[in-house]
């Protein structure tokens, strides 16, 4: 018999149905009591009416659709009035409302960080950052490196068994850094076997993505690559001793910090070393021409995705007017205190604000140009830098400020959801609105269009069909993102 013979055809079609009914069932867990007070919608049709929608794919938004939801799916879209749906549709008025598909952001953490008296502190904070991630439209995230390595085990498996809201977790495992590293709170892994082991290691107990930290070599680098790959694996990195084109060299697939974070601007930068970060080569250099062009190229050819962390480089900007009221709400006192205080810095010498913004531009123009010659961008929120980068918040403001640097809104939505579900190899499930995929969407209250500071007003977001109330969410994590208190 044929391999493609009919009945042969017939057994793969059956096959492929009753796996995808399996993923069907495995995806409508038991919801604790707790995560049960955040859902408004859980029915299996649903109907959501008149929404200005941005489909993720980069197509033009399309005003007064329609998008109807069944058994968790996207089962129709269309103009408002169009689908036909069964008799007790549970109906949303999204009128006046965007939708966009749920977010598929690359680089979040389950952690916050602050500057104490004793230095850089990292803490971890499991109860609330899940939520508040799935708050802000995020329905998959990567998280961008581990403190608490079980802890992150833990909040993925709590969220796929329906005992935590939050987005799907894509976990990377503790950071893999080398024995010069100046954050206390990271191993220092001494030579190329330690590298490799440690991805070996935290694969076994159940890491999916790896990330290669400042002080790695470029031998253990490739050790590390090796070793993920060899796994079906794959590791993004926030370099220094190693260059962007170093990196690459060894087969990394993604690197973080647009081209911020590079080293490869300095011609006298001596190599394995980390000496003084990328010293503003990237706002000294222009995309289009010499050396940060050569970087754009480089890492187009060999296919090196790059995540965009605009949230992390903002707060010392002009872009930065405040919290959104019902966000701000979220942060600590302690880190409140700390926050107001450094952005005070800022107010005070309105030359270190002009400075941001400047770094900003530099920062999207580097990003637009690299889409434009054929590269994989894709973005995370970044829950560290100058503080205030709140998880959920930080995500819809990387939307507002691709759009404030000269993004146009559908090619920011694209990078935030369908290119991350590209870089995560499940762009066939999930990253876009489209008809069979998971029904992963965000609804914002207000026209983004008319006004982009709408983004932050998001009001549900479904995850398989499940919405979750973003406010209420949100209130319940007042006061919660924060470290240490003062010494
Ligand atoms: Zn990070």
């Amino acid at each position: 018999m044929s391999p493609f013979s009919k009945n042969a055809v017939k057994a793969i079609l059956l096959a492929g149905s009753l796996l995808a009914s399996y993923s069907s069932m495995a995806q409508a867990p038991e919801f604790s009591d707790r995560v049960k007070g955040f859902i408004d919608y859980d029915q299996s049709s649903i109907l959501i009416q008149n929404a200005l929608l941005f489909d993720g794919t980069g197509a033009p938004r399309k005003a007064n659709q329609d998008v109807f939801i069944q058994n968790g799916k996207i089962a129709a879209v269309g103009d408002h009035g169009s689908l036909s749906t069964p008799q007790g549709v549970t109906i949303l008025d999204a009128s006046g409302k965007t939708l966009l598909p749920g977010l598929v952001m690359l680089h979040e953490h389950m952690y916050y960080t602050s500057s104490t008296a004793e230095g850089f502190t990292i803490t971890e904070n499991p109860r609330t950052f899940p939520r508040l991630y799935l708050a802000g439209g995020v329905t998959t995230a990567r998280t961008g490196g581990s403190i608490e390595p079980f802890t992150d085990l833990s909040i993925r498996d709590a969220v796929k068994a329906g005992q935590m809201a939050g987005p799907d977790i894509d976990a990377t495992a503790p950071y893999i850094e080398g024995k010069d590293s100046r954050i206390f709170q990271l191993a220092r892994l001494d030579g190329i076997e330690a590298a490799r082991k440690s991805v070996a290691y935290w694969a076994d107990m159940g890491f999916t993505s790896f990330k290669a930290y400042m002080a790695l070599s470029q031998d253990q680098m490739k050790a590390a690559v090796d070793e993920a790959h060899k796994r079906g694996l794959k590791i993004t990195g926030h370099i220094c001793a190693t260059t962007y084109k170093e990196a690459a060299d060894v087969g990394i697939d993604n690197l973080e910090h647009g081209f911020w974070a590079a080293t490869d601007y300095m011609a006298d930068k001596p190599k394995g070393q980390c000496v003084g970060g990328s010293r503003g080569g990237m706002t000294n250099n222009s995309p289009t021409e010499g050396v940060g062009s050569d970087l754009i190229d480089y890492m187009v050819q060999n296919q090196v995705a790059i995540t965009s962390t605009l949230p992390v480089i903002s707060k010392g900007s002009s872009v930065f007017t405040g919290f959104p009221e019902n966000w701000g709400s979220v942060i600590s006192d302690v880190d409140r205190a700390r926050f107001d205080e450094r952005r005070a810095r800022f107010d005070n010498n309105p030359q270190w604000i002009e400075g941001s913004d400047k770094t900003l531009q530099a920062a999207v123009n580097y990003e637009m140009e690299f889409i434009k010659r054929g590269g994989l961008l894709v973005a995370g929120s970044d829950t560290t830098g100058m503080g205030g980068t709140l998880p959920g918040l930080a995500n819809l403001e990387q939307i507002h400020l691709m759009v404030w640097g000269g993004f146009s809104l559908e090619q920011a939505i694209k990078v935030v959801s369908l290119n991350g579900a590209i870089y995560l190899e499940q762009q066939d499930n999930i990253g876009s609105i489209t008809v069979g995929k998971d029904a992963d969407l965000l609804l914002i209250d207000g026209d983004i269009s008319a006004d982009i500071r709408n983004v932050y007003k998001s009001e549900i977001t479904f995850k398989h069909g499940i919405g979750y109330n973003s406010q209420r969410m949100i209130a319940s994590s007042e006061k919660t993102v924060g470290g240490p208190g003062p010494n």
